[in-house]
């Protein structure tokens, strides 16, 4: 543990505390947030494609479109670490921007050479927010000449969303031909009135559900209630997570529609996707 010691005197009766620990890490924190600033002009980001299946067919009809951070020191790092820090300092639109454009134009070169993938691109919750938001996604479609039907929206829940606000943005997204997702489902504290007040076209069962460390008969339970729902809802649903054939035996009992996980691929470029389909195509249909 690192102590806290208090090191000067700031000014008559007050004092700064230094922990090395805490500023060791804000130092870390400062620098990967420069960094950050200038990732995008720097061609440090990366997309990459993770394969989703149809369970009934056993074919692949699309990808997940995942960002990377290839940071000249560190390596890769985790859009779980750089998405928050691009939402913090305020870039999170223009790396949304080029998360949409570069997932739409892979796509659109895909369903050129024959493979008539969809694709889904995660939104963040900040990019809602966005007065241009619309407007830019009518423009990246015009750009890069993909059909609004192969493109996919994934939103989550948070906590200050105003979903009438939402509501009316996202149909407009709807009205060009755009679907909309709303991913980890059954994590968040607001599902139902996200069902309730969203147009949404399909339900993403959170990875936590389905995932070996986590399947259980109780969370078999939950998926095969959350599958009955889309149903109901006339919703499209997608498992994440899927790792082991245990998974799609199961999930293809309960009728799941669309199944994604590393039993059939992890995110790849998308120039591995291509070279690894062969080894999807076996994998999917074993
Ligand atoms: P997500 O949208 O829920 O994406 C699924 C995450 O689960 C991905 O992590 C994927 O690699 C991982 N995953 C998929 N299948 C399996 C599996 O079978 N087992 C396990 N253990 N994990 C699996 P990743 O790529 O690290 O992304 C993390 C999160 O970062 C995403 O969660 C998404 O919320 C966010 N993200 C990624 N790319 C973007 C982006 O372009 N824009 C925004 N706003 N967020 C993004
Ligand atoms: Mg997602
Ligand atoms: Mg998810
Ligand atoms: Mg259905």
């Amino acid at each position: 543990k690192a102590a806290v010691h208090f090191a000067k005197q700031v000014s008559k009766g007050s004092y700064q505390i230094y922990n090395p620990g805490i500023s060791r890490r804000l130092k870390n924190q400062l620098e990967l947030e420069m960094d950050l600033r200038h990732a995008l002009s720097r061609g440090e980001l990366a997309m990459y494609y993770q394969p989703q299946v149809d369970l009934s067919s056993g074919t692949l009809v699309g990808t997940e479109a995942l960002m990377r951070w290839v940071h000249p020191q560190r390596g890769v790092i985790s859009p779980g670490v750089f998405i928050p820090l691009a939402e913090e300092i305020g870039v999170i639109e223009e790396i949304g921007e080029w998360a949409l454009k570069t997932a739409c134009r892979q796509t659109r070169l895909w369903n050129e050479k024959g493979l008539l993938f969809h694709v889904s691109v995660n939104l963040s919750p900040k990019q809602i927010f966005q007065d241009n938001l619309v407007d830019m996604v009518r423009s990246v479609l015009k750009q890069t000449g993909l059909a609004a039907k192969f493109l996919q929206l994934e939103i989550t829940e948070t906590a200050d969303a105003d979903l009438i606000m939402m509501s009316k943005k996202l149909s407009e997204i709807r009205d060009l031909g755009i679907g909309i997702s709303i991913d980890d489902f059954g994590t968040g504290y607001n599902s139902m009135n996200y069902l309730k007040s969203l147009p949404l076209t399909q339900l993403k069962i959170d990875q936590s559900f389905i995932r070996k460390d986590y399947y259980n008969s109780h969370n078999m339970a939950l998926i095969r209630t959350f599958v009955d729902l889309a149903d109901e809802l006339d919703l499209e649903v997608v498992a994440e997570g899927v790792e082991t054939g245990e998974h799609v035996r199961f999930l293809k009992t309960v009728k799941c529609d669309l199944a994604q996980g590393y039993l059939f691929g992890r995110p790849l470029s998308a120039a591995n996707l291509l070279g690894q389909l062969p080894i999807i195509s076996k994998q999917i249909n074993q």
